[in-house]
């Protein structure tokens, strides 16, 4: 099928299918000096009945695959003629860190995760932040922003949800609601992080959840199709698609952050992903460039691992260990 370009400011893109029928769109956000158009790709698939509008990202950081691999199954798995609603998928969200393979912008350094809303003035990133909330993500019910671990980490399969802070409780809810919907193996309490989308999108009343799946710099066809089902399952719940593709609703909710490393250099670590450990038990070891130990992390609770380190050097403030709590919703 053979894109076209339409400018992001003219708001057709997220109209451009009749219903019952899909469009696929290269939106256009901002223009090079070559007159030549900076674009990221929109699918939307209308239903032939009208429904719930759900937008779907995946690709915000350019090294992570398990999100765009899994949209690009689901947009083949759904039959417009049969969908009650209305579905937009941007599977690569940051076309320029995927095309350099890079967790942020080669063009500008940006980390395309914390600077939502955007900025329709400001540079390239900023602009595509602005595009995808204002033409994409605003005007939809429902959420889901999916993610994972890049080269740098691996993820347990998480559907993250917002509680408190400045989301209005009735939001927070819905948040829940859909996060329970996704079926993966555990929900997880998002940190409320200023400039991530799932979090601006709460913060203007949509349902959102935050996924995380695997990572390790390559695409585990598993962890494509877990994703796969959990979007069918939230799709099916609400009434969009044939309720046989509902998922048991996860219960288990994992609570907690990671811990950094305080400096730059080599992490030993002693634990796998899922691993359930004991307070205190040592989880990974920071080495300089000596093979000096420089810290030796243990876990602050008994907890699950719910993300590991894959790649094993790391800068000062990376992700060292993130062993979390486990309690039920
Ligand atoms: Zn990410």
């Amino acid at each position: 099928m053979t894109a076209e370009i339409i400018p992001a400011s003219a708001g057709e893109a997220v109209t451009a299918a009749a219903p019952g029928s899909r469009a696929d769109r290269l939106v256009s956000y901002a223009r090079r000096a070559d007159g030549s158009d900076e674009s990221f790709p929109l699918i939307v698939i209308r239903g032939a009945t009208d429904g719930p509008t759900v937008a779907l990202t995946a690709g915000i950081h350019g090294d992570e695959y398990e999100g765009p691999a899994a949209l690009w199954k689901l947009a083949e798995a759904i039959d417009p003629a049969r969908l009650r609603g209305t579905l937009r998928l941007v599977p690569i969200a940051n076309p320029r860190a995927f095309a350099a393979g890079t967790r942020t912008s080669p063009v500008d350094n940006e980390n395309l995760a914390r600077i939502f809303p955007g900025d329709p003035a400001g540079t390239l990133s900023h602009r595509l932040a602005y595009a995808l909330m204002h033409s994409v993500v605003e005007s939809a019910d429902i959420l889901i922003d999916s993610h994972s671990g890049g080269v740098r980490l691996a993820f347990l399969p998480v559907a993250g949800f917002y509680e408190g802070g400045d989301i209005a409780p009735e939001v927070s809810a819905r948040s829940l609601r859909i996060a329970r919907q996704m079926g993966l193996d555990h929900l997880w309490l998002l940190p409320p992080v200023t400039g991530v989308l799932s979090h601006e999108a709460a913060r203007r009343g949509i349902a959102v959840c935050g996924a995380e799946i695997g990572g390790r710099g390559n695409c585990l066809r598993e962890d494509a199709d877990n994703y796969l089902g959990a979007y069918l399952s939230v799709l099916a719940h609400n009434g969009m698609i044939d309720a046989a593709h509902k998922r048991v609703e996860t219960t288990s909710c994992l609570e907690g952050d990671w811990e950094q490393a305080p400096d730059a250099g080599y992490l030993e670590t002693l634990v796998v992903l899922g691993d359930r450990v004991r307070a205190g038990q040592p989880v990974a070891v920071l080495h300089d460039s000596l093979g000096r130990t420089v810290r030796e992390f243990r876990a602050a609770s008994d907890g699950i691992v719910m993300a590991v380190r894959h790649l094993n050097s790391v800068g000062p403030a990376d992700l060292a260990t993130c062993v979390v709590k486990e309690t039920t919703r």
